[in-house]
C-alpha cells in the first residue's frame, strides 16, 4: 500500500466510525482494526501496530468519556499522537554546528541511494553557507568514486577518493584529515554497501567508524524495501552508532511503513527524505506535518 493510500485508509476508517450512530466499543474496534490492516499492508512491523492499538484503547476509554465529549475528536487525536510517537524516538539527532568540524558518516545497503543522498545532504548545507566536502570510502562497488566525483563536481563540492587504494579505512581517514586541514565544516564520508546484509559489511562499517570517529552516523534506507526495514536498520545500528535516518525514493511507490520501522529499530529520527533523483529533491522531515498530511 503506498503512502497516500495508507493516509486515505486511516482517514476513511475514522470517518466510518464518525458516521456510526453511537460510538461504542464495537465502532472503536472496527475503526482500529481497519487502521491495523492498513498499517500492516504498508509494511509497518506487527509489534508496532499491536502496541499502537493497545495504547489507543488505553487512552480512549469509552466508559470514562462523559456524554457531550466529542469522542470522534478524542479518538482522532489519539491516533494522530500514536502515529507521531511511532515516528519520534523522543530525542533529536546530533545537529552539526556550522563553522566547527563535523564528520558525518553515511551507511546503507547498495542501491539504497546512499551516494546520491550524500551529495544532496552536502548541497543542502552548501546552499545555507556551509563548507561541505565528500569522501568516497566505497572501494567495493566499481564506479562508486566516479559517481561521487561526478555529483560533487556538478555541485562544486570538494571531494576525495582513489581509483587504486582498496582499503576503505585508509581513504576515509586520509579524506577526513585533508578536509579538516582545509577547514571544511561538514565532512561527509560515503561508505560501501552490499546487496544484502553481510558480516563483512558491518565489520567494515565498524572499522571506518572507529577510525574516523564521526559526530553523526546516518542510515540511508530505500522506502520501498518493505517488511525487511526493521531488521536491516537494526543490523546497522548494532555495528555502528546510527544517530539519524534518511528515507529515499519517497517519490516512488513508497510504503509508509519502512520509515516507522526504521525509527523503531534505530531509536533515531528521520531527518530528511529523498523525493527524486535530482540534487534538490530532498526535504527536511518533520513528524507532525508529515502525519497531518498522511491523514489528510
Ligand atoms: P547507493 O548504491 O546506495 O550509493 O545508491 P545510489 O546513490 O547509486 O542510488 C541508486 C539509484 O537510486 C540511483 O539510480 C539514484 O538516482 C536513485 N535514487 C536515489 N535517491 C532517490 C530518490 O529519492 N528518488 C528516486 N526516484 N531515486 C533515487
Amino acid at each position: 500500500m503506498v503512502l497516500a493510500q495508507l493516509g486515505g485508509s486511516i482517514s476513511r476508517a475514522i470517518q466510518q466510525m464518525s458516521n456510526a450512530t453511537v460510538i461504542d466499543e464495537k465502532a472503536l474496534n472496527d475503526c482500529l482494526n481497519e487502521i491495523t490492516r492498513a498499517l500492516l499492508q504498508s509494511d509497518v512491523q506487527f509489534k508496532l501496530v499491536r502496541d499502537m492499538q493497545t495504547n489507543i484503547k488505553k487512552i480512549v476509554n469509552l466508559d470514562d468519556l462523559a456524554a457531550g465529549h466529542n469522542k470522534r475528536k478524542i479518538i482522532q487525536q489519539a491516533i494522530f499522537n500514536e502515529l507521531c510517537k511511532m515516528l519520534d524516538p523522543g530525542k533529536p539527532s546530533f545537529t552539526p554546528k556550522k563553522g566547527k568540524t563535523n564528520v558525518v558518516m553515511f551507511v546503507g545497503l547498495q542501491g539504497s541511494g546512499k551516494t546520491t543522498t550524500c551529495t544532496k545532504y552536502a548541497y543542502y548545507h552548501q546552499k545555507k553557507g556551509w563548507k561541505p566536502a565528500l569522501v568516497c570510502a566505497d572501494t567495493f562497488r566499481a564506479g562508486a568514486f566516479d559517481q561521487l566525483k561526478q555529483n560533487a563536481t556538478k555541485a562544486k563540492i570538494p571531494f576525495y577518493g582513489s581509483y587504486t587504494e582498496s582499503d576503505p579505512v585508509k581513504i576515509a581517514v586520509e579524506g577526513v584529515e585533508r578536509f579538516k586541514e582545509e577547514n571544511c565544516d561538514l565532512i561527509i564520508v560515503d561508505t560501501s554497501g552490499r546487496h544484502k546484509q553481510e558480516a563483512s559489511l558491518f565489520e567494515e562499517m565498524r572499522q571506518v567508524s572507529e577510525a574516523t570517529r564521526p559526530d553523526l552516523v546516518i542510515f540511508v534506507m530505500d522506502s520501498s524495501i518493505g517488511q525487511a526495514a526493521f531488521d536491516q536498520a537494526q543490523a546497522f545500528k548494532q555495528s555502528v552508532a546510527v544517530g539519524a535516518v534518511i528515507i529515499t525514493k519517497m517519490d516512488g511507490h513508497a510504503k509508509g511503513g519502512g520509515a516507522l520501522s526504521a525509527v523503531a529499530a534505530t531509536k533515531s529520527p528521520v531527518i530528511f527524505i529523498g523525493t527524486g533523483e535530482h540534487m534538490d529533491e530532498f526535504e527536511v522531515f518533520d513528524v507532525k506535518p508529515f502525519v497531518s498530511r498522511l491523514l489528510g
